[in-house]
């Protein structure tokens, strides 16, 4: 079981939220053709280790989070308010951040 910790309501099963993706990819509006649009919206990385996502708390405070999770073990380091910057962390190399 996936445990989150929201940072407004606290511990809560991950079935309460939904992924709303990967954090740091970005896209050029203006400029993006209809195949790099849908790399955008549906190709992700899914890499072994850490990754930086966003939730969001469908079923609480319906709020975005940032966490950094493993995809090996789903352990998540950290978690924080959308837009408030990440805590420096030793896989700050391992993610590119
Ligand atoms: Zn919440």
């Amino acid at each position: 079981m996936l445990v989150i910790d929201c940072p407004y309501c606290g511990p809560r099963n991950s079935t309460e939220f939904r992924h709303a993706g990967e954090a740091g990819k970005s896209r050029d509006v203006a400029n993006s053709t209809p195949a790099e649009w849908r790399r955008y919206l549906y190709e992700f990385n899914n890499p072994l280790g850490w990754v930086r996502e966003h939730w969001f708390h469908s079923s609480g405070c319906r709020r975005y989070i940032s966490s950094e999770r493993h995809t090996g073990n789903n352990e998540v380091r950290w978690v924080v308010p959308f837009g408030t910057p990440a805590p420096s962390t030793t896989s700050d190399k391992e993610t590119g951040a």
